[in-house]
């Protein structure tokens, strides 16, 4: 019960954009986006393939018959197949960077929450002048992922005191407000992303950042496309995409760790106005929290990313 077919390059971006409402988070590995509606699972490649998979899978997969591509040799609609997992390592298109980068004065910018069924999307952008890299290197700035709560309570005031910074935190009221409106969350990431950085820059009275880093979740032209889309004025600094961005500059370990320090405090206060501890990610202990939620009366709305899985299976926990 699937069908593969091949789109071009900006049929594929349409179908980021179309099926944004309903795409899994995170995609999964290999993936550009996988999507669920109802009868059917759309799964998308880099390389263009896009796979249906359900009842509705032909039907689904027919919306897009004008929107095949047939330069490619590859049969452009197989039936029964799994596409191969592209190689690319690169899926995003990444920056190159120069070489000296690593002590550039730079605005880093990172998101956390994405994948996260309880909570709020929280970007952070900090600046990082080029003076200051060695000491932020010094105090161990790294990937949020890989540091302890605790080093995340240690680390983090110290930009909130010493430097110039942002923060977008989306909670879940507002966030589900822009999902159900149609607006995806890759929209919403670089919507926050860009926004940071405008307000850093604002901050810096005058003063101009060699370069901005993105620890990059799009490529490049999406990022763009949805800034236009949006009437949102670009950051006027060059701009860098590189995924483990926080390996690049230290400018981004610390955006990540300023949005991971907040979503922490988010998810306090979530917890504490839910009366139970909310967990992180989106696993069966999630399910079981927002089921109580929903038996208390409360509006799980109000502390969970709805659109997620987790909210069915909850729902037949009750
Ligand atoms: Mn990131």
């Amino acid at each position: 019960m699937q069908t593969v077919i091949l789109l071009t390059k900006a049929a594929l971006k349409k179908a980021e954009e179309i099926y944004g409402p309903y795409a899994v988070q995170p995609a999964p590995q290999y993936t550009l986006f996988q999507a669920k509606k109802p009868g059917v699972t759309i799964t998308a490649y880099q390389s263009g393939k896009v796979m249906f998979q359900g009842p509705e899978n032909e039907k689904e997969a027919a919306i897009w018959a004008n929107n095949i591509d047939r330069s490619k040799t590859a049969a452009s609609s197989v039936s029964g197949k799994t596409p191969a997992k592209p190689a690319s390592k690169n899926k995003h298109n990444e920056s190159a960077l120069p070489t000296d980068f690593k002590d550039w004065g730079v605005i880093g910018s990172d998101e956390v929450g994405a994948g996260a069924y309880f909570g709020p999307l929280t970007t952070a952008a900090v600046y990082v002048s080029r003076d200051q890299v060695p000491k932020l290197r010094a105090m161990g700035f790294a990937d949020s992922k890989t540091l302890t709560d605790d080093k995340i309570v240690k680390l983090a005031p110290y930009i909130i005191e010493n430097l110039p910074y942002h923060i977008v935190n989306l909670t879940p009221d507002f966030y589900n407000q822009k999902q159900q409106s149609g607006q995806n969350v890759v929209a919403m990431k670089a919507l926050s992303h860009n926004f940071a950085h405008n307000k850093v820059i604002a901050k810096l009275n005058g003063e101009k950042p060699d370069g901005m880093l993105i620890d990059q979740f799009v490529q490049e032209s999406s990022y763009n496309r949805y800034l236009q889309k949006n009437k949102q004025v670009k950051a006027p600094v060059k701009a860098y995409f590189k995924t483990k961005g926080e390996q690049e500059h230290v400018a981004v370990a610390a955006a990540s760790v300023l949005a991971r320090y907040v979503e922490l405090q988010t998810m306090e206060q979530l917890s504490k106005e839910a009366g139970m501890k909310l967990p992180i990610g989106a696993g069966k202990e999630a399910d079981r929290v927002a089921a109580q939620i929903m038996k208390s009366g409360k509006n799980l709305g109000h502390f969970a990313k709805l659109h997620f899985a987790n909210t069915e299976k909850a729902k037949k926990l009750l």
